[in-house]
């Protein structure tokens, strides 16, 4: 017996330095996918791009969901054609209905494939009941505390007025790119871009212009969001979920609240929606999460290093703890949002019918299909209709981290913000490139600023700004991103 136990100790002491050696193997060879950067020579950005920005901010330029604000959208055509003088004489402009832009830089050598910089005009209304939490004017474009406020000041004239800033520089100081490089401006983006992007995609098609890759807005940099890495992150979107809205609605038989079943319709069609909340649809580590576990797992400190490492074994755990935080949350599944309901016409009748909208933001793991068929499953009801939106949207596909777009993005990232890591991610939210996937292999999602996560409130929130350090970075980045490409 004594000698049995004695084998068993010797078995599991085995069994576990077994384990050890396996952890300490995947740690060590877990290796960093950062690439080595040389100093880069400091860019001057003159304080005269602050005004140009905040004239951007002060044009209004709404998009909401029924309509948008045509006189605000033809004050930012004049904008563009009063304000860069340099870029209307040097770059060829063309306008697609009416408010959304082209603009095309040829390039030396028109044997390279241009690139394509995307921004969107418009911005999102501000909601009557928040207005008052502003510090200042939400289109004022007024300059508090070294912070440029408003609206669009993050997303996405930013983006759009920072990458003409970058080529305004450029020509100044003599610079022609080897390639042509192209800047599209849609103006519904955030009414889904039907007007904008859309017809700006078909434009392309039409002359049969493939770029090398396209840049569009989506992740940025940040801090203090991944845990053991004390730098910052820089995401590069590889990819953008998809989306999906069904429309649940449960049908039982009416009658007087006085004599009611222990069900009633609403009854029914709830218990089918905390279902749906307690059951979301699996995690999954592959696609862009994997890689972006792989790209910032190397930089992290020893604890967590060991546990990214070895998602063989600690995974489970890591699901489980991502999933408690709705960002992570997030990249790791397909999300479930029930989002409207509808049901009952008087206090003291039982409804006959009740409908909710559940909206599913699609991981790349998964499809429209997909996601229909769980939730018929879960809540496996014959008294619940199931119906798909057909404005519904699979995922994108996943651009390649190995391309010469992502490395010229990275290179760039690491060369304008210091220290930061890069990872490929996953975009959680809709953007206008979804409308050029046929345009170009790879398509990356990325805004060139560092935001903290007060700063992050402001998309589409309360209190929009933009440091004026980190406007310049966002400068600095089209600039060198620019060199980086076309040389
Ligand atoms: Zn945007």
């Amino acid at each position: 017996m004594k000698k049995l136990k004695r084998l068993l100790k010797r078995f599991f002491l085995l069994i576990i330095l077994i384990v050890v050696v396996v952890l300490a193997y995947h740690t060590i060879t877990f290796s960093s996918q950062q690439i080595k950067v040389e100093q880069v020579p400091e860019i001057e950005v003159s304080d005269k791009v602050v005004g140009r920005l905040a004239q951007a901010i002060q044009i209004p330029t709404i998009s909401y969901p029924t309509h948008i604000d045509t006189a605000a959208f033809v004050r930012f055509n004049e904008y563009l054609d009063n304000n860069f003088e340099v870029i209307n004489s040097q770059l060829e402009k063309t306008t697609i209905n009416e408010y959304s832009h082209i603009y095309k830089w040829q390039g030396k050598n028109t044997l390279l494939k241009p690139i394509l910089f995307m921004a969107h005009i418009d911005v999102v209304p501000i909601e009557a009941e928040s207005r008052g939490e502003w510090t200042t004017d939400p289109f004022s474009g007024k300059v508090l505390d070294d912070y440029l406020y408003g609206r669009g000041s993050i997303d996405d004239k930013l983006c759009l007025v920072g990458a003409l800033e970058a080529i305004d520089m450029l020509i100044q100081e003599g610079y022609r790119p080897e390639r042509t490089v192209y800047l599209a401006f849609g103006h519904d983006e955030e009414v889904s871009g039907y007007n904008g992007a859309t017809t700006i995609a078909n434009y392309f098609k039409q002359k049969y212009i493939k770029f090398e890759y396209i840049l569009d807005e989506g992740s940025l940099v940040t801090e203090g969001n991944m845990p053991g890495l004390n730098r910052p992150l820089g995401l590069i979107g590889i990819a953008e979920k998809g989306y999906v809205t069904l429309t649940l609605t449960a049908r039982t038989h009416g009658g007087h609240s006085s004599m009611p079943p222990a069900q009633t319709t609403i009854g029914v069609l709830s218990k089918a929606i905390t279902t749906l909340e307690a059951e979301p649809m699996p995690a999954t580590f592959k696609g862009p999460t994997r890689l972006m576990f792989d790209y910032a797992g190397p930089e992290t400190n020893i604890p967590m290093r060991v546990v990214l490492a070895n998602r063989w074994l600690f995974g489970k755990i890591l699901k489980k703890q991502l999933s408690e935080k709705s960002t992570a949350n997030a990249l790791i599944r397909t999300t479930t949002a029930a989002t409207m309901i509808d049901g009952g016409v008087k206090e003291n009748v039982l409804p006959t019918h009740a409908s909710a909208k559940i909206n599913f933001r699609i991981h790349p793991q998964n499809t429209i299909e997909d996601v229909a068929n769980y939730v018929k499953k879960t809540i496996n009801d014959d008294r619940i209709r199931i119906d798909i939106d057909q404005k519904g949207q699979n995922p994108s596909k996943i651009s390649d981290h190995k391309a010469f777009g992502f490395q010229v993005i990275q290179r760039t990232l690491q060369e304008t913000f210091e220290d930061a890591v890069v990872a490929p991610s996953l975009v959680v939210a809709a953007t206008d490139s979804r409308h050029f996937v046929d345009l170009a292999d790879n398509t990356y999602r990325f805004m060139p600023v560092i935001l903290n996560n007060e700063e992050l409130k402001g998309f589409h929130g309360v209190n929009e700004r933009i440091s004026i350090d980190n406007y310049k970075q966002a400068i600095r980045f089209y600039y060198r991103l620019i060199r980086n490409s076309c040389q």
